[in-house]
């Protein structure tokens, strides 16, 4: 049997791990010519322990029957159809790449943007281009208060001293170093205890050289509804005793400052041509705990927006999509009428963006147990040279998992030049150039 994974993310090699521990051959089909989805361009680089997970993954690519097949794109280089017509069976593991939009007026401006292309800029993304970001600001805004906005608001703050130990590419190093970003203010729409962060995160924070951590003591003040989320979430206890101490701290005079604020929703972006300040509204919690306006408004001056309010996904290749993820029974694609005979989904495009990495192991473990029961024990039918044959012939250049090894050295190598354990190639054709450089 033979099951073509698309996506070689979390999802992805979660999904392949289940099936090569069944004897499924399996070829986990990828449209970049590197490996790992989110945890190489999504994980930030400060965060090696995170990042180490992509070492068990590795493991994924060294059982027998497993191949990489990178830099081959699924409605481009093969159409859906093709696919599912040289396997036994299709998981899509596509995630959910993009940044949502906030859809309020003046999110047009430059200076505004989604905190997903920032990521991909200091991932080192090859479809980031080096001067997405300049950081002349001085004053930067994170609407949102999820990790992803830690982790956005702490690169930007964060020493770049503390940064250039890691795999962080060399242009986004030497950009951190000369940023001008003295504040960055990371604003909530409802109040610390709705926050989506989780504390080991947001904790991080209150650690930074050269960084106070800003709180406002009346933006945590607690009523019944906030008293009872408290009651309800161990982790909400947790992130506000957390902004409890920052509050009653008092501030080192520290350079640069984090602010977290709350209660605080975006009503309109305000510039001529390039942002100049977010004007924010007050909020309260209305009847049914949604989020209301109180009319008070508070703009925040700021030179760099960073849109930070959760992924969106694109439909992979024609599968059917209800605007957020592709519809599912346990992992089986669902059309109008009932599963889809041989597609599968799991990670972000099968449940949407939450969660994190782990999460993903049970939810492609359902995915592959629905998969395995569908096929049975009838006899495979997939063809190890069908796909390889098909891009061949159609000049398509396949990085291999050699490739990718070669890719790995090269970062090395590159990374021990600078004085560090490695740093990371961006340049698609650089990679894909080493990726498809016959072995010596
Ligand atoms: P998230 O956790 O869903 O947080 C999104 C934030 O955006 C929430 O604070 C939400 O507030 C806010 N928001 C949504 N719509 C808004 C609007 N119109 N105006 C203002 N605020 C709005 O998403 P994420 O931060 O992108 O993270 C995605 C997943 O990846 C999460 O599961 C996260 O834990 C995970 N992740 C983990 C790590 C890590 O472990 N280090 C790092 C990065 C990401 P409301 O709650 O009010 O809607």
């Amino acid at each position: 049997m033979r099951v073509a994974v698309v996506g070689s993310g979390p999802a992805g090699l979660y999904a392949a791990d289940a099936l090569a521990k069944n004897g499924v051959a399996v070829d986990i089909v990828e449209a970049l010519p590197c490996p790992f989805g989110l945890v190489r361009y999504g994980v930030a680089p400060d965060h090696p322990k995170i990042k180490s997970i992509a070492r068990s993954l590795q493991q994924v690519f060294e059982q027998p029957g497993v191949r990489f097949l990178g830099n081959v794109s699924v409605g481009t280089d093969v159409s859906r159809a093709e696919l599912r017509e040289r396997y036994d069976a299709v998981v899509y593991a596509t995630g959910a790449a993009l940044g949502r939009p906030l859809g309020i007026p003046g999110e047009e401006l430059s200076g505004v943007r989604s905190a997903t292309d920032f990521v991909a800029w200091y991932s080192g993304h090859p479809d980031a281009e080096a001067a997405d970001f300049e950081l002349t600001a001085r004053s930067a805004v994170v609407i949102g208060v999820g990790n992803v906005a830690v982790d956005v608001a702490r690169l930007l703050i964060r020493s770049p001293d503390e940064l250039a130990v890691t795999d962080i590419p060399s242009h986004v190093l030497a950009t951190l170093r000369r940023s001008t970003v003295e504040e960055v203010h990371v604003v909530g729409r409802r109040g610390p205890a709705w926050a989506a962060f989780t504390t080991k995160e947001l904790r991080e924070l209150g650690g930074l050289a050269g960084v106070d951590v800003v709180v406002d003591p009346t933006e945590l003040e607690l009523d019944d509804a906030g008293r009872a989320r408290l009651a309800e979430s161990p982790t909400a206890r947790r992130n506000l005793d957390a902004l409890t101490d920052w509050a009653r701290r008092p501030l080192t005079g520290a350079p640069r400052r984090v602010h977290l604020r709350f209660w605080l929703r975006p009503v309109t972006m305000l510039g001529t041509d390039a942002v100049e300040a977010v004007e924010f509204e007050r909020t309260a919690l209305g009847p049914g705990g949604a989020v209301v306006g109180t009319g008070d408004t508070d703009p925040i001056k700021t030179e760099l927006v960073l849109t930070s309010v959760g992924y969106r996904a694109e439909a992979p290749a024609g599968l059917p999509f209800d605007g957020a993820v592709v519809p599912h029974d346990a992992g089986r694609v669902l059309d109008g009428v009932g599963p889809v005979a041989g597609e599968y989904v799991a990670g972000w495009i099968k449940r949407g963006p939450t969660g994190l990495i782990g999460t993903n192991r049970q939810d492609a473990g359902e995915t592959v147990r629905s998969l395995l029961a569908d096929l049975g024990d009838r006899p495979g039918h997939g063809d190890p040279d069908a796909l390889p044959a098909l891009l061949a012939g159609r000049g398509v250049q396949v990085v291999t998992w050699a490739g990718w090894e070669a890719i790995a050295a090269a970062e090395v190598a590159l990374g021990q030049a600078e004085g560090r354990d490695r740093a990371k190639i961006t340049d698609r054709s650089t990679l894909h150039r080493i990726g498809t450089a016959p072995s010596p």
